[in-house]
């Protein structure tokens, strides 16, 4: 797996992974977009970053239209407040 330096990964174009979805966004994040990831791991990571136990499957981004698209599939997951994140 080849890894990219932070300021290539700044200079990208992101798009949305939906299949057919022309939406897309450079430099940071738009509030309304979600990073889409999935891993296998024996047990969940809570720092995302290289490791070897970690098997990616995708680390991708959803337009707003599609992060509610995806979310409506899904039964409602409860995701636990992290030590310090404003919500
Ligand atoms: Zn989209």
């Amino acid at each position: 797996m080849k890894m990219m330096k932070v300021e290539e990964l700044r200079s990208l174009r992101i798009r949305c992974a939906w299949d057919g979805c022309r939406q897309s966004f450079q430099g940071a994040m738009p509030r309304d977009w979600r990073w889409l990831v999935s891993y296998w791991a024996r047990a969940p990571q809570l720092a995302l970053g290289p490791a070897p136990e970690i098997e990616w499957d995708c680390d991708a981004a959803l337009c707003p239209a599609h992060a509610h698209a995806l979310s409506q599939c899904l039964y409602p997951i409860v995701v636990a407040p992290v030590e310090g994140q404003v919500r």
